[in-house]
């Protein structure tokens, strides 16, 4: 097994919030964070790991995505763009979904570049996620 986190992603959105969770389509036996991905004119269904660190993915086929291409990420369920954070070293922007209760992992939206691995903000922000885990568990 694995030795990771899961992550119980949402819309980053106040007035959504809704998780993106999906129970339909798992990735590592886990329900998958479920995304609208837009590339060109053309968009589709995603469905990312909701393992922390985790790079798999569930890419929609119509789209043939590449290593390289930008592209962008909806909420499905309030249709909103996710929010710019940063820009990444690669220099694509980089947005960010809710965690459930707390806090915000970040994504990158170039293609290859990590871009469907949930990424935490800081460690800190990690830290206390992980005891939160913990004690949940517990
Ligand atoms: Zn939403
Ligand atoms: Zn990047």
């Amino acid at each position: 097994m694995r030795r990771t986190v899961n992550i119980p992603a949402c819309c980053p959105h106040e007035d959504c919030g809704k998780s993106l969770l999906n129970n339909e389509v798992q990735v590592g036996r886990r329900p998958s964070v479920h995304l609208i991905v837009e590339k060109g004119k053309k968009r589709g269904d995603i469905y990312l790991s909701s393992w922390y660190d985790d790079f798999r993915c569930v890419e929609p086929d119509e789209l043939h995505l590449l290593p390289g291409d930008k592209v962008k990420f909806y909420c499905p369920y309030c249709g909103k763009e996710l929010p710019f954070v940063e820009k990444c070293a690669c220099k694509a922007p980089m947005v960010a979904l809710g965690i459930e209760g707390n806090g915000s992992v970040r994504i990158c939206t170039r293609i290859g570049c990590h871009y469907h691995s949930l990424e935490f903000g800081n460690t800190a922000e990690l830290i206390a996620f992980m005891s939160k885990v913990k004690k949940a568990k517990s």
